[in-house]
């Protein structure tokens, strides 16, 4: 999802684990920013899964579903990925993707930035925050939280429009909200 700064191996022959192994929720923020830049309709590269803590619900009462990218069946890949070739990927989405994987794997605590360690990438050390753009990673990470806060309430205002209703709505129906919505 990231690519640069780290100092061993690195993204370049990692082969992109977190882009084949993740499954990445995407904010309405981004699917907008998405399906502008990449001139491409929202269920080309997202998709809908049954969830119990999901974001969105079709019908009063119904299910749960969360919003995350789409794989693609052959390579396992998310579908901005872009094989280079054998073990060289690269995101074929970069300047428009995902705030998540714009910022990953770094975390901020106590308005400090750093790696984090629990993730595919493994050891945090090989990355070498010196060469990184930390106020802009930061910078990033705050404006992804504010995006989350409002994918959060826009949901609430699907959620209320789907339990004001008898009819069932659609993924496309859906999208179409998430495209119309201009927070
Ligand atoms: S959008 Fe790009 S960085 Fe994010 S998971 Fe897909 S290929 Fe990886
Ligand atoms: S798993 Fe980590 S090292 Fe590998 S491509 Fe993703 S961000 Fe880079």
């Amino acid at each position: 999802m990231s690519a640069s700064g780290r100092s061993l191996g690195g993204c370049a022959s990692c082969g992109g684990r977190c882009c084949r192994e993740y499954t990445v929720n995407v904010t309405m923020a981004d699917v907008r920013r998405l399906a502008a830049g990449m001139a491409l309709h929202p269920r080309e590269f997202v998709t809908l899964r049954e969830k119990d803590d999901g974001d969105f619900r079709f019908r009063r009462e119904g299910p749960m579903y969360d919003l995350r990218l789409r794989h693609r069946p052959d390579t396992e890949g998310c579908v901005f990925l872009m094989e280079i070739a054998p073990g060289h990927a690269r995101c074929g989405a970069y300047v428009h993707r995902p705030m998540v994987c714009a910022t990953f794997p770094a975390a901020l605590t106590r308005n400090t930035v750093s790696m984090r360690d629990d993730t595919l990438c493994g050891d945090s050390n090989a990355w070498n925050l010196t060469l990184m753009d930390l106020p802009g990673l930061r910078s990033d990470i705050l404006r992804n939280r504010a995006a989350w806060s409002e994918h959060l309430r826009t949901a609430d205002r699907w959620n209320a429009l789907v339990d004001a209703s008898h009819h069932s709505r659609t993924h496309d129906d859906l999208y179409a909200f998430i495209l119309s919505s201009d927070p």
